[in-house]
This record gives structure tokens, sequence and C-alpha cells, in this order.
């Protein structure tokens, strides 16, 4: 059985089901008031929402009355009506206590209730009557349910709007994003920035303000409708933005803030400057990356009573930030762009200055590059004299000037600081420097207002300096200086290369001076064998024309002569020396030589007149000898005839004395001799000799002499062959001479001991005897012709004979043979002498060594 419902149970039921197009919201809350005004006794009915912009209720929909009748209800009305029933959140109507008078849709009675949504009161709605208490407690519960259905409605509208606001944000700020990171200019990513904030506000205005290392640049932007309807944005620059205490402090913060003449908000002064200006409000944000600030941007308005709103705010924001990291990108971008055209024109430069000798041309190109690099109006390059006491104009690029003879002292000016000082001068107003000195324009016929003026050091000494005249902006900067800094560190590579050059040039002509007129002859080669330099002395010797010689083949210049092979053949060890003889039979002593990176060079002596007074020498000494030995045979042999007469005692001695006077005489007159034929004659007669041998017969030799004195003479023969190419019978008298040293010197009963030893190179043979051994100041003496040691009349009654020239002999014959001869000892210990021998001969003019 159906269960009638009662007339309210059914109005409300009615108001809770009926179906409202949410969709639609101004429809779903026109037809509930319509909904109302059928079902409560009512002629009038309205539904008002709640504004936060505003802080109060605002009349959406109005039945039986216009809309425009009703006006905006504030949340702090004092009406007891309306608040009680914002209070007790309960339906309420007029008539019980209060009249209706004061409220929305009086006179009459007028009930109210609110629209709750999420525990706020989003709205208010009402209706009334014209008679008295038209509404009962039904009728107030049925406006409670119409209220919330109304709640219902207007939240879901609020909701779909702020879904529709994000995503209006969301592509606000992608688009932004887009056009302001795809660019890559700053006055572009500027503009795009403030096309989307100008769309994501209602400012009228924007002004933008970025900083840029000390200077800034101020921009003012205008929307405006084109007749197509397109919205553009038109920039100007303006000279500069009026000065706001907030301006500063939102660069300091990096927080956004408004300013705005009514209601008031904002300081004295900044209000002040704002009507000033004939602005209304104002917002300023940062635009900053991080913690850098850029500049700031402001959004102006010009209409009283509008301002942003606080959602505008966070996007206007959003899409500034953006902006900024666009701004800063585009500037890094300008900076290193500039910085590679820099890097660009600075290798440029290197390569010029490090490519050419001409340093004029280089330094003119340098200062042009330098000009443009900077485009200040001139750059030039001045130099210290010789004297060191000016600085001469030498270079210059840009504006054409008087270049010559422009000289400045060196106490003068900005230059001259700069030169004394070796720093780098920034001076961007010179009227107020007073370094600055104006005489020099009057000189290069430039006014100048900025320089920058940096030093040319090489090596701690100031060379000299390089200025860039007037900024085309009127300030040069740190990164200028640093440009113009690398400018002149090349300027001053190339300068000291072309001083060395021109040292190296100027030692080369002095050399070659000094070579060619040289008094010995000198032959220069290169590595591959090619003649650089014959000089005049050589040209002479060898019968050659000096000039024609010049880069022809050594082999070729010098074909049949032993010079040639000398300065071209691989297989000589160099340095040596050697005595040549030229085709007009001079002799000469030539040292030949390697030179590092050259080739070869030969430097030859004419010894031609030494060679024949050293001939006339030996011949007078061995005519002088020879005559000398007839009379004393004659003399031995006289005594040796009167040793068989009867003599006395006395008589006897006297002979004795005689004997062994001429005896001394003959063996020094024999040692002279033979001094003189060994080393008069180089020519050995080399064969193959076992050394051991030699030594071995040495010993038999002296075995007597050894065995008189108790001496005991080692040898231990080698376990392998020593055969050594040698001149037989002189090196046998070089064994006898150390042999008998050895026994001679020694006391009686001594120990002597031969060795020998060799290596890949030479062997080495060695006479040791631990006799008195050499006194120290006497060592270097001992090779001497006729030197005798003290040892020799150690007992002055009992001498030890001998004659000075058996080791003067010896070294001769060691060295002929291309070894070497030396001495160890210590006085009172014995002495051992060791000469070498090399497995192949390497002859040497020994004669020429001395
Ligand atoms: P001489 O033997 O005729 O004196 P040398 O030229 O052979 O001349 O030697 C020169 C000097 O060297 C000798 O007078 C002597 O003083 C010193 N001398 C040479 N050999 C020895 C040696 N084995 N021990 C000590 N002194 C030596």
């Amino acid at each position: 059985m159906a269960v009638e419902s009662k007339p309210l149970e059914n109005k409300a039921h009615r108001v809770a089901t009926a179906d409202f197009n949410f969709h639609n919201p101004a429809e779903a809350l026109s037809n509930l008031l319509q909904l109302a005004i059928d079902l409560l006794p009512s002629q009038r009915a309205a539904l008002y929402e709640y504004d936060d912009q505003v802080g109060g209720f605002t009349p959406r929909f109005a039945y039986g009355i216009p809309l425009r009748e009703l006006g905006h209800l504030s949340s702090s009305s004092e009406h007891p009506i309306l608040q009680a029933a914002l209070s007790q959140l309960r339906a309420i109507s007029s008539g019980e206590t209060h009249g209706s008078l004061g409220l929305p849709l009086a006179p009459g009675t007028v009930a109210c209730a609110p629209c709750i949504s999420s525990s706020k009161t989003i709205g208010l709605i009402f209706l009334a009557n014209d008679e008295k208490d038209s509404y009962d407690r039904d009728d107030l519960g049925i406006i409670e349910v119409l209220a919330t259905r109304a709640a219902d409605i207007l939240a879901f509208a609020k909701q779909t709007a702020s879904q529709n606001y994000l995503f209006h944000r969301l592509s606000l700020l992608y688009q932004a994003s887009h056009a302001i990171t795809g660019t890559r200019n700053r006055q572009e990513a500027i503009k795009q920035t403030v096309i989307h904030v100008l769309k994501a506000t209602s400012a009228d205005r924007c002004e933008v303000m970025v900083l840029d290392g000390g200077e800034s640049e101020a921009l003012r932007f205008h929307q405006q409708i084109e007749k197509s309807g397109l919205q553009t944005v038109n920039s100007k620059p303006i000279s500069t933005i009026r000065d706001y205490p907030i301006h500063h402090q939102v660069l300091k913060d990096l927080q956004p803030a408004t300013l705005s003449l009514r209601p008031p908000k904002g300081s004295h002064e900044d209000l002040n400057t704002l009507e000033e200006e004939g602005i209304s409000a104002a917002a300023i944000f940062p635009l900053a990356t991080g913690n850098q600030a850029l500049g700031f941007l402001r959004l102006l308005y010009n209409q009283p009573d509008r301002m942003i709103r606080e959602q505008e705010m966070e996007l206007a924001q959003a899409i500034i930030n953006i902006g900024a990291v666009g701004i800063q990108d585009a500037i890094h971008l300008e900076t290193a762009e500039e910085r590679a055209n820099q890097l660009e024109v600075l290798d440029e430069i290197g390569r010029e200055m490090t490519s050419t000798l001409d340093l004029e041309v280089a330094l003119e190109n340098t200062m042009k590059h330098t000009q443009r690099i900077l485009q200040c109006e001139a750059a030039v390059l001045f130099l210290l004299d010789e004297s060191g006491e000016k600085l001469v104009l030498k270079a210059s690029g840009g504006r054409q000037m008087r270049i010559r003879d422009v000289a400045i002292r060196l106490e003068e000016g900005i230059a001259g600081w700069v030169t004394r000082n070796k720093r780098p001068l920034i001076v961007n107003d010179v009227r107020t420097n007073p370094l600055y000195h104006s005489a020099i324009d009057a000189q290069t016929g430039l006014l100048t207002t900025s320089i920058l003026c940096v030093p040319l050091v090489s090596r701690d000494e100031s060379l000299g300096v390089i200025e860039a005249i007037n900024h085309p902006r009127g300030a040069f900067t740190e990164s200028d200086q640093r440009m113009i800094h690398s400018v002149a560190s090349w300027a001053a590579i190339a300068l000291d290369n072309s001083n060395l050059f021109r040292r190296v040039t100027d030692e080369r002509s002095r050399l070659e001076a000094t070579l060619v007129e040289t008094a010995d002859s000198v032959v220069l080669t290169d590595s591959s064998g090619n003649i650089i330099l014959v000089n005049q002395a050589a040209g002479q010797a060898f019968r050659i024309n000096t000039e024609l010689a010049t880069g022809r083949p050594a082999s070729e210049i010098f074909a049949d002569h032993p010079l040639g092979d000398l300065l071209i053949s691989e297989d000589i060890n160099l340095p040596t020396t050697i005595e040549i003889t030229t085709p007009k039979d001079r002799v000469l002593h030539a040292t030949i030589s390697e030179i590092t990176d050259v080739g070869r060079v030969a430097v030859m002596q004419d010894i031609t007149a030494l060679k024949q007074i050293d001939h006339m020498r030996s011949q007078l000494l061995g005519t002088a000898a020879h005559d000398l030995k007839n009379p004393l045979n004659a003399i031995r042999l006289g005594a040796d005839l009167l040793n068989d007469a009867p003599l006395s005692d006395q008589q006897r001695k006297a002979l004795s004395m005689m004997r062994r006077a001429t005896d001394s005489m003959t063996n020094l007159i024999t040692g002279l001799l033979e001094t003189i034929r060994v080393e008069t004659s180089a020519n050995l007669l080399y064969e193959p000799v076992d050394l051991n041998e030699l030594i071995l017969l040495t010993i038999d030799d002296l075995r007597p002499l050894a065995d008189t004195r108790k001496h005991s003479v080692v040898y231990e023969p080698p376990t392998e062959p020593t055969i050594v190419m040698a001149d037989v019978s002189r090196l046998g008298s070089v064994l006898n001479n150390l042999l008998s040293n050895a026994i001679k010197f020694s006391e009686d009963s001594g120990n002597i001991e031969i060795a020998v030893e060799w290596d890949d190179e030479c062997i080495t043979v060695s006479v040791s005897d631990d006799g008195p051994g050499i006194p120290e100041d006497e060592i270097s003496r001992i090779f001497e012709h006729l030197f005798r040691g003290r040892v020799t009349v150690r007992d002055p009654n009992n001498p030890i004979e001998g004659t000075g020239l058996g080791l003067a002999l010896t070294k001769t014959v060691v060295e002929q043979h291309g070894g070497s001869i030396w001495v160890d000892t210590t006085e009172g210990q014995g002495s051992t002498f060791r000469f070498t021998l090399p497995w192949e001969p390497m002859p040497k003019t020994g004669s020429l060594q001395k």
C-alpha cells in the first residue's frame, strides 16, 4: 500500500531530489530560485555569492527583482537577521523579532539561509513575501535544504572555474617558457616575458629594469590591440625608471611587493612617487635567477581600484622567473659569443705576431684588430725608445691619426705612469684624472675621454704600452682589460723575438766578419757536407774562389785533398787534429770539429814556419850530437886503454870518474838522438805485435839488472792473445823505460809487478813498484824532457843515473799509438805507471800536440 507523503515531506523531497544541471551553474541556480518560489509563499528570491576579493557577498541571481537593484552585502553587516543566520548557520526570517528593513528583498518578510560547503559559508539565499510572518518553521527547513543545494552548485561551479583557471595558468606558463627559452636574444627574452606577464594579468603597462654589470637598461612596454584584433606589446627604451624605495627592497629581498593608492598600501615615499607618476597601483617583481638579481619588473595600473589579484601575482612571478632564466641564458650566450669572437681575434693576433718577422706590419695589424674587438675609437702602441726616456708611438688602429713623431716623455701622462709602474690602468673620465696629459691629444689629433692602458712587459722589463682610447659606450671594463692584456702579451713576445732575431743577426754578421777576416783558414760545412763558408785565408791556402765555393759539396771543392774526406766522412771521431799540406806546400795544423745543428768546421793554422824551425832545430841537434859522439868515443876508448896501465890509486879514481862521465854523456846524446828521431817522425811501422811476448822479452832483457838489485819481477801472462797493431821497436822502448825505472829507483829487494788488462776499446799495461814513489810537486813534470826528480840524488855519493828523457819519449810513443799514459803514486809507497793502447791504432800527430 502506497504511503501518501505529507505535503511538507513532499516539498522537502522535491527540493532534495530536484535535478540541476551542474555543468551550467547559471541555469541550475536560476532553476533553484524558481523552485523556491514555487514551493514557498514568496514573490522574490535572490542568491548571493561570497567574494574573497571584496570580503562580502555579491548578488548573482534574482527572481522577481532586477539584479542591479541588489547591492553588495558586507559580511560585517550589522543586520541582526543576517548576523544570526551567519553565526547560527541556519535559516532565519524577519518578523519574529526584527523587521526586514536593511536586508536584501525588503520590505515584507525576508527569510535568509547560509549556503554552506566544507564548513564555509560560500553564499546566501534570500526569499521575501510581502505579507507578515509568511515563513513557518517548516518553510525555513525547506529554505535550509534549498541553501544546501545552492551551496553544492556554487561549490561545483567554483571548483570547475578554478580548474579552468589552473588549466589557463598551465597553458600560459607553457607558452611563456616556450617563447622565452626559444630565444637566444636578451631583448627578445625580455619582450616575451612581458607579453606573457601582461597576458596573465590585467595590468595596463609593464616596465622592466635590467642591471648589466654596473650599467642598467630600462624598457617600458604597452599593450596594443591591433586592427586585426591581435594583441601586441610595444616597447621603448626609457632613460630610467623613477626611484622608489620599494624597488631597492625588492632587489634586496627578491620578494614581490605591491603598492596602491586606494586602499593605501606602501610607504609614504613610495605612494607619493606613485601619485606623481599618475599610477594608481603597482606590483613589483624581482627578476632573478637563484640568488642573483638581474633587475625587476613592474606592472602598473592606471585606473583607481584596480589591482593585481593574489592568483595573478603568483602566475606573474612564475612567468617572470622563467623570463629571468631566459634573459640570463641570453646574457651568457652574448658573453660567450663575444668571448669566442675575442678569442678568435686573439688567435689571429697570436698567429700574426709569431709568424711574421716584419714587426711593424704585425704591430700595425694587431692595433687594428684590438680597436675592432673593443670597438673603441683607437688603439695605439707606444714603445720606449733606446734612451729609455721617451715613449714613441709605433702603431695605431682605428681613427686615422698623425702618428709620426708622436712621443711622450716617460714622466708624462697615463702611458708614462703605466710604463713606469708596469700596471694596467683604466681611466673612464680622463678630465678628472691628474695623470691625464692633454698635450698628447694635441699631438695625436684625438679628443680623449676614456683610456684603457696596459703595459708591455717582457722578462719584467717595460717595453712600452698599448692604449685603447674612447670606449664606445663610455666605460672600459675589467674584461676589456683582460682582453687587451692578452694582446699586450703577444706583442711583448713579438717584440722580444724581433729583438732576439736582430741580436742574432748582428752576432752572426760579426762572427762572419771575424771568420772571414781571421788569419786562420776556416772551412764550414752544413750537415750534408755542403760548404757554408770558406774564409779568405782558406781560399788563398787552397786556391779556391770563396764565393763560388759556397753551397757546393765539400767533397767536390776539396776533391783531391784529405780535407774533403775529413769534412764529410762518417768514420772519423771528432774533434780531431791533423797536419795537412796544402797545394801550395804550406803545412796546416787542422782541427776538425762537429758544430751541433750546423755541420763541421775545420780551423787551420799555418805552421809551415814552425815546422821549418823545428826541422832546423832537430837537424842542428842531430849534427851537434853526432859531432860530440865521435870525440866522446875517442875519450872512452882512451880511458879503456889507460885502465891496463900501472896507475896510482888517485889516478885510477880519476880515470873511473872520467869513464863514468863519458858514459853518461854518451847516454844523454844517444837519448837525445833517439828522442829527436822518434818525435820528428810520426810514421810508425805498424804491425801485429803480441804484447805478452814483448813484455816477456823486456823482462828477460832486464832480468840481470833486477837480479843484481835482488828485485822480484812478477808477471802473470794474460789468458787471451794480446795482439795489438803497433810499432814494435818503439813499444819495446816504452816497456823498457818503465821497467828499468822501476828497477832503478826502488830500494834493493823490491817487488815489481807487470800486469795487462783490457776491454772492448783498449788494452792497459801497468808497471808497479814499491819504491820511493814520486813527490806530489813532481808528478806533473816527470813526463817533461830532461826532468829528473830529487830521488835521483837521494844519495849524493851514489846518484841514480839517467837522462830525464825516458818518460818524455815513452809518452810520445804511447800517444803516437793513440793511447795515453799516467802514474798513480804516493811518496814512500811506490808508483804504478799505466798506459793504454787502442786495439786499432788511432794515430795522432804526436809532435803537433806539444
Ligand atoms: P830518468 O829515469 O832518466 O831520471 P825519466 O824520464 O825516466 O828520467 O824519469 C823522470 C823522473 O821521474 C825520474 O828522474 C824520477 O824522478 C821519476 N821516476 C820515474 N820513474 C820512477 C819510479 N818508478 N819511481 C820513482 N820515481 C820515478
